[in-house]
């Protein structure tokens, strides 16, 4: 016997997401400029991977859910794509989402990368936060990678803008700092029953978490623009009765030519980056996974609507 699911987050069957009468709950969205380490962050607040990270900009297309539990507080966070200035159609997408994201929280989050405190795309999203009339939380993150002297005059610049209420200094790579800066987010959490169930920790299908994870190993095994031209998308998941899975996924190119370079010498690449992919859904999973990757060319999968509705992008934006 197979049977379909939608994944592994939900891993109960009630409804009811209210707990005892003291629970509080809230929405935070963590804005940033590609690469400060917005996905890093998140998965580590939710104490799991959910949101994936490279060292490669741009890799989170969609709005990624995270959830955490601390105490009686849910925080639910929001990961948005990184805000750049926009050029083609799917960045014009990416950016609307990360606004859209900042929309619908009851909190911002701003998230600088220390070493390289106030670059261009920053300033932009600055500019952005100026004109919504909000004031957010400022993280920086990657104290890790700098001099303390260097950390204290950038958060005194930030600090003249006005733009943020508190500051936080981080490392999301470390863990330095997370968990004191968890406990404060939770204690602005008012009174609210929970949004989610208590032990989900994101709201993200099993099938596109699962595709995400492999889009992640192209970005970490082959280099130049590759990845960028590429999208994965599992086609079936079924569930066997001695708990194991099987996972059918195609990574679309945009030319044939481009189909060598993924299969590789012999197949080599195709078959590392399966299993790598393999053996972070297993771990993520926690059950045997029997992993399929096939290839297709889909021609201009970039100007494909479809696509965007996948990942809850707006095609028009
Ligand atoms: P995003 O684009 O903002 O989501 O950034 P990612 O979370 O994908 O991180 C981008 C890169 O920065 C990755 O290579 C991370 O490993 C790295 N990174 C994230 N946080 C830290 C940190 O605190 N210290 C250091 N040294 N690197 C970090
Ligand atoms: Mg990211």
């Amino acid at each position: 016997m197979t049977s379909e699911t939608t994944g592994p987050m939900n891993t109960t069957d009630t409804t009811d997401t209210t707990g005892p009468s003291e629970t509080k709950a809230t929405f935070y969205a963590i804005l940033g400029a590609p690469n400060v380490g917005k996905s890093t962050l998140l998965n580590r607040f939710v104490g799991s991977k959910i949101s994936i990270v490279s060292p490669k900009v741009q890799t989170t297309r969609t709005r990624v859910l995270g959830i955490a539990m601390v105490d009686m507080a849910q925080l639910v966070f929001i990961d948005t794509p990184g805000i750049f200035t926009p050029q083609k159609r799917l960045d014009r997408a990416m950016v609307a989402a990360a606004w859209s994201g900042a929309g619908d929280a009851d909190r911002v989050i701003m998230l600088i990368d220390a070493a390289k405190g106030i670059d261009s795309n920053t300033s932009t999203i600055l500019d952005g936060l100026k004109k919504t009339k909000r004031q957010a939380i400022l993280i920086i993150n990657k104290v890790d990678l700098v001099e303390k002297t260097d950390l204290l005059m950038l958060a005194s610049k930030l600090d003249q803008t006005n733009l943020f209420t508190d500051t936080f200094m981080v490392s999301a790579e470390t863990g330095d700092g997370v968990q004191q800066l968890l406990e404060f987010l939770a204690d602005l959490a008012p009174p609210s029953p929970w949004f989610f169930p208590e032990d989900q920790i994101s709201d993200m299908p099993g099938r596109l978490l699962a595709a995400e994870i492999t889009r992640e190993k192209l970005f970490l095994q082959l280099h130049q623009e590759l990845p960028y031209a590429a999208t994965v998308e599992t086609e079936s998941w079924e569930t066997f009765d001695d708990g194991s899975v099987k996972i059918r996924q195609v990574i679309f190119i945009e030319r044939s030519s481009q189909k060598a370079i993924i299969l590789g010498k012999g197949g080599t690449r195709i078959k590392s980056l399966g299993e790598a992919s393999r053996r972070e859904l297993e771990d993520i999973l926690e059950c045997k996974v029997h992993l399929f990757l096939f290839v297709k060319v889909r021609e201009n999968w970039g100007n494909d609507p479809e696509r965007y509705r996948d990942w809850g992008l707006d095609f028009n934006a």
